[in-house]
């Protein structure tokens, strides 16, 4: 670790490390999160109301996916009659503007690091720490689309999840891959 370069930014950190678990001044990714939330609700003519603003701060206090009754909790220690309606409302409205995306596998949401940018969420998902990596998939270079359109099908949701084990994890328990 001691001779990592220091991470300068949110891409270059992500980039980097795609699953977000190397040391890096995260307090950074959050901000620009946000900034860009608020970017792209700007341009969609959305408004990012505090809830909607809190949910996805909440959401982004780490690299790893969050569920849904986890975001109540916290939500509830600040606004205790915080309804879970509140929180699924904050959240489809975070999906349909692809601020965040949902891992069914895991029941759990995560904060989208290349928001706005038209794509597809491909993720790795470590089965063990739950790490989670965004491998963005660009629409036009799509292979699912294309063949999807050619067989006629409509896609509704569109999220592929590949389960494994992180490199951390490999590391730390090795006996765990038998
Ligand atoms: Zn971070
Ligand atoms: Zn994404
Ligand atoms: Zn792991």
């Amino acid at each position: 670790m001691a001779n990592e370069p220091p991470l300068e930014n949110t891409q270059t950190a992500l980039q980097m490390d795609p699953f977000g678990s190397r040391p890096h001044n995260h307090s950074q990714c959050q901000s620009e999160a946000l900034i860009n939330a608020e970017r792209i609700c700007a341009d969609q003519d959305a408004r990012l109301t505090p809830i909607r603003r809190q949910v996805l701060t909440l959401i982004w206090n780490s690299h790893t996916p969050v569920k849904a009754y986890d975001l109540l909790n916290q939500l509830q220690t600040s606004q205790p009659n915080a309804a879970p309606t509140t929180v699924y409302r904050a959240l489809d409205f975070l999906l349909e503007l692809r601020l965040i995306h949902r891992l069914q596998s895991l029941n759990a949401f995560i904060g989208c690091g290349v928001a706005g940018d038209l794509h597809h969420g491909q993720f790795l998902i470590c089965r063990i720490c739950h790490a989670v990596a965004e491998l963005p998939i660009s629409q036009q270079n799509n292979q699912i689309d294309r063949r999807a359109q050619q067989l006629g099908f409509q896609i509704e949701v569109e999220t592929i999840e590949i389960t494994g084990i992180c490199k951390a994890c490999q590391a730390a328990s090795p006996d765990r891959l038998k």
